[in-house]
C-alpha cells in the first residue's frame, strides 16, 4: 500500500490544501475562474491537453491524456470543482478553507465532496505513469464547476462539446464507504423536481379575531400539502408513478444483498418509518415527496395573535427512470387544480432526470475485482444500482451512452455539505492504491 510519506502522497496534500483555499462556492460565484486555472496547470502537469470553456461564467474544464501506444479503451473522470457553502461558520473547528491535516483525517470544505475525490485519482495516475512512463488508456477528464447549484449550465455545455465526450465508462464524482465500513460502489443516482407552493389569502395579515369568520394562507397551504400524499408516503397524483422503470432482477438482487442501515438508531427518529417496501428498496428504487421547509407568519419570540396573508413552502421529488420533472410539474399543477387549489400558485424550481444501470459491463467487473482486492474481499464491497441522493449523471449519460459508476474517498461520516466535512487519510491511500491497480489492470 502506498505510504503517507510517499513524496507523491505528500505533493497531493499540497495540491489539495491548494485546491482547497480556493473558495470555490458556485451558490455565491465565488473563485471559478481562478479554480479553474489551477484545475489547468495540475492537469497540464501530467501531461494532458487542456480546454477551459467559458461559454458562462463557471468555466468547465475539459483534459484529455492518450498514451503513446494507442488504444480503443476511455475512461472519463467526471468531477467538480465547486463546493457548498461554509455556513454556518461558527460549527466549523477550523477554517472551513484550509486543509486541516490531523493524525488520521483531512478537513476541510471539499475535502470529501468532491476536491480529495479528484486529488487521490490524480495522484493515482501520476503513480502510475512514474512505474511505466506512459498511460494504459486514453483518460479525459470532465470538471464543471455548478454541480451543486443543480448543473446549471451543464446541459447547455454538453448539448456544444458533447463529442469531446466519447468514452467507455464514467468513473462519477465521488463514493463513500458505508456505515458497514464496505466500500461502495453505485451505478446511479435519483432524478429531482424542487417547486415552491404559495398561499395568499388576504390584502394584509389581519387580526386573528377574524379567524372566526375569515380562511387563511397556513390552512388552504397545508392542506394542498396534505393532498399530495398519504400517511404511508404513497403519491396521490394520478399519473404520477406511470413511467417509473421497475428495476430488473439483477438490480433487486443487488439492493436485497446490501446492508441494512439502521437509520432509527443513526438519527434517533422520532416517527416510525414510512410503511411500505423494504429501506433499501426505497431508498434506491422510489420515488419520494419531502417538504423542504415552510414558512408563513409570526415565528418570533412571544406571541402574536395574527391572521397571516400569505404561506410558502418549498417542496422536492425524487424521481426515478423515465419519470420527465417537467412532465411531473404539469402533473402536479393539473392535480392541484382538480383538487380545488388553483388558487394555490405553483413555482417550478429546478429538475433533474435519474439514471440508474446494473453495473453489468466487463470495465465494471474489472473494477469490482480491483475492490474486492484492495478492500479486503468480496464482503467488503457494497454495490448499488443507484444512489438515493441526485446529481447529473443522466446528463452524462445522454451524451456519452457509457455506463456510470460512483466510487471515492469518503466515509459515512465524512459529512458532505456540512461543518467539518473530512475524509480518513487512511481511506485517501487505500483509494490511491485501488485506482492505480484499477489501472495496472486495464
Ligand atoms: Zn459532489
Amino acid at each position: 500500500m502506498i505510504k503517507i510519506d510517499d513524496p507523491l502522497v505528500q505533493q497531493s496534500f499540497q495540491e489539495l490544501a491548494t485546491y482547497i483555499a480556493l473558495p470555490s462556492v458556485s451558490a455565491k460565484h465565488q473563485a471559478q475562474k481562478q479554480t479553474a486555472d489551477f484545475l489547468k496547470k495540475l492537469l497540464e502537469e501530467v501531461g494532458a491537453q487542456v480546454q477551459v470553456l467559458t461559454d458562462y461564467p463557471a468555466p468547465l474544464v475539459f483534459a484529455e491524456i492518450k498514451p503513446q501506444q494507442p488504444s480503443t479503451t476511455t475512461i472519463l473522470i467526471y468531477n467538480h470543482y465547486d463546493v457548498q457553502p461554509e455556513e454556518p461558520v461558527e460549527l466549523w473547528h477550523s477554517d472551513p478553507f484550509h486543509l486541516k491535516i490531523t493524525k488520521d483525517k483531512l478537513i476541510g470544505r471539499g475535502a470529501a465532496d468532491c476536491k480529495g475525490d479528484f486529488i487521490s485519482r490524480l495522484t493515482a495516475l501520476r503513480r502510475y505513469q512514474q512505474k511505466h512512463g506512459d498511460w494504459p488508456c486514453n483518460i479525459k477528464f470532465l470538471l464543471e464547476g455548478e454541480e451543486e447549484i443543480a448543473s446549471e449550465h451543464l446541459p447547455q455545455y454538453l448539448a456544444k462539446y458533447h463529442e469531446l465526450l466519447a468514452a467507455d465508462l464514467v468513473l462519477w464524482e465521488s463514493g463513500s464507504k458505508n456505515e458497514q465500513e464496505q466500500f461502495s460502489i453505485q451505478g446511479g443516482n435519483k432524478g429531482v423536481l424542487c417547486f415552491e407552493l404559495v398561499a395568499n389569502s388576504a390584502a394584509i395579515d389581519l387580526h386573528s379575531s377574524y379567524a372566526a369568520v375569515v380562511d387563511s394562507a397556513p390552512w388552504r397551504l397545508v392542506a394542498a400539502i396534505n393532498s399530495l400524499r398519504d400517511a404511508d408516503g404513497h403519491i396521490k397524483i394520478p399519473g404520477f408513478y406511470e413511467q417509473v422503470l421497475p428495476p430488473t432482477s439483477r438490480e433487486q438482487e443487488l439492493v436485497e444483498q446490501a446492508a441494512v442501515p439502521d437509520l432509527q438508531e443513526k438519527w434517533q427518529l422520532t416517527l416510525p418509518l414510512l410503511k411500505n417496501k423494504s429501506v433499501n428498496y426505497n431508498l434506491t428504487f422510489s420515488p419520494t415527496i419531502n417538504i423542504e421547509g415552510l414558512s408563513s407568519g409570526w415565528e418570533g419570540p412571544g406571541v402574536k395573535t395574527v391572521t397571516p396573508k400569505t404561506a410558502r413552502a418549498k417542496l422536492e421529488f425524487r424521481l426515478v427512470p423515465n419519470q420527465d420533472p417537467q412532465e411531473i410539474f404539469t402533473q402536479l399543477t393539473q392535480y392541484l387544480q382538480d383538487q380545488g387549489f388553483s388558487d394555490i400558485q405553483v413555482n417550478y424550481l429546478l429538475g433533474e432526470s435519474a439514471y440508474r444501470w446494473d453495473l453489468q459491463h466487463p470495465l465494471v467487473d474489472l473494477l469490482v475485482e480491483t475492490a474486492q482486492k484492495c478492500y479486503g474481499g468480496a464482503d467488503q464491497i457494497e454495490l448499488l444500482p443507484s444512489s438515493p441522493g441526485t446529481g447529473p449523471m443522466a446528463l452524462i449519460n445522454q451524451y456519452t451512452q457509457a455506463p456510470i459508476v460512483a466510487c471515492g474517498v469518503g466515509y459515512s461520516k465524512s459529512g458532505n455539505h456540512a461543518p467539518n466535512e473530512n475524509i480518513r487519510i487512511s481511506d485517501y491511500l487505500e483509494f490511491i492504491e485501488f485506482f492505480d491497480q484499477f489501472l495496472e489492470r486495464l
